[in-house]
């Protein structure tokens, strides 16, 4: 496997030549007459004054600074020195080079999965991806074929018969899959990888951050991999409680993705309050938060959930049930809101026919008493 592919490197050169490098600025003039913020509203701290000094035309310079809202895309007036702070900062906790918040992980994935690989290329993919992979990929020039999920043998297959025909192969899994809870076996598919030196892994973390490695860093931190990923990404309306998504990698992936990821390029980017909350989630991962609640909950759910019919092995916070159909997994949320406890059913075509599913997520913050309750509830029903 390689860091980063020839062609990717070839159209950043040619951006540079054209003069059409597209790069992100911080140091805006004072006066604006760039942004989108055509009420002056992100400046707005809902002190009176400063409303009654908009009305009339008299907001100073001083009180100019964006408040709430980003004003623009990232490259054209919504960047800031915070955010690239932020990213750096995300960056070295993921041991990468290089980080590029989107805002959101459905963003992230759209951006790069459309923007990355291109005609000559393939994607080869896990069935059981996000439909944000599934969205970017269909964007995609390149070509692509799923593989059964979590199986290697299926994704050998699939590279023994391709890799000869196409310039780059992708090849896209998630760490901890997000409907059925269970990991990828990143170590036998980085060991397949390590034949090819046309492969690039790309592993969207999202139901791994702040559940597994040192500090909530992730699966792949946990299993020592960081490092052999072309990209990796975070997202962060889960276990960090905010908003948005960092693709990490190196710095000519952040490169190229500033000049090529159209959900990058096309959309306001994220307030600065999203940006404090994304700092906030990692500052409490590094420092006093006990990591272990959730992970003793974890144990304590899959010890003591015996006599479930359905449950698929997982160790992460996702727990699933299949029941098969739409009508079953209406019943036991039902049943199970009866007894106050919220567990969504997952009905098709969320997921496949046959594979409807009651979808448990533990937290830290759930007692015994509440998870002894949730497998009462689902033994008694299920
Ligand atoms: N990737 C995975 C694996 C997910 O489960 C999700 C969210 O459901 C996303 C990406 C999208 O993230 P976001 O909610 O930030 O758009």
């Amino acid at each position: 496997m390689n860091n980063i592919p020839n062609s990717i490197l070839a159209l950043l050169e040619k951006r540079k030549t054209n003069n059409s490098f597209r790069k992100l600025k911080t140091d805006f003039p004072e006066i604006d007459f760039c942004s989108n913020d055509y009420l002056g509203f992100s400046k707005l701290e809902t002190t009176k004054n400063v409303i009654e000094d908009l009305n009339k035309s008299q907001l100073s310079i001083k009180n100019r600074q964006s408040k709430s809202g980003s004003t623009g895309s990232r490259l054209i007036s919504g960047n800031s020195v915070f955010i690239e702070q932020v990213e750096k900062e995300i960056a070295n906790f993921h041991s990468a080079e290089s980080a590029l918040i989107f805002n959101s992980g459905y963003d992230a994935n759209v951006g790069l999965l459309s923007s990355v690989p291109q005609k000559n290329d393939l994607i080869l993919f896990d069935e059981l991806s996000h439909a944000s992979i599934y969205d970017g990929i269909r964007l995609s020039y390149a070509k692509h074929f799923k593989f059964k999920h979590n199986d290697t043998n299926s994704l050998k297959d699939l590279l023994q018969r391709h890799v000869a025909n196409y310039e780059n192969i992708y090849v896209v899994v998630e760490s901890i899959y997000s409907m059925d809870g269970d990991a990828a076996p990143l170590k036998e598919i980085v060991d397949l990888l390590h034949q090819f030196t046309n492969c690039f892994l790309i592993v969207d973390e999202a139901h791994a951050l702040g559940i597994f490695g040192e500090k909530g860093k992730g699966l792949c931190n946990e299993l020592n991999l960081e490092n052999v990923f072309f990209a990796r990404i975070y997202t962060y309306g889960k276990a960090l409680g905010a908003h948005g998504a960092a693709v990490v990698g190196s710095n000519h992936l952040r490169n190229y993705l500033i000049n090529f990821a159209r959900s990058f390029i096309y959309t306001t980017a994220l307030p600065k309050s999203s940006i404090e909350s994304i700092q906030r989630g990692y500052q409490l991962l590094s420092g006093e938060v006990n990591m272990q609640l959730l992970k003793n909950n974890i144990a304590y759910f899959t010890t003591n959930c015996k006599n479930i019919n359905g449950l698929i092995a997982s160790n992460s916070a996702i727990q699933s049930i299949i029941l098969g159909n739409n009508n079953d997994v209406d019943e036991i949320e039902n049943k199970l809101a009866e007894q106050h406890i919220y567990a969504k059913a997952i009905k098709s075509p969320t997921v496949k026919a046959g594979t409807e599913r009651i979808r448990i997520c533990l937290h830290a913050f759930n007692t015994y008493k509440e998870i002894d309750l949730l497998i009462n509830t689902l033994q008694k029903h299920g």
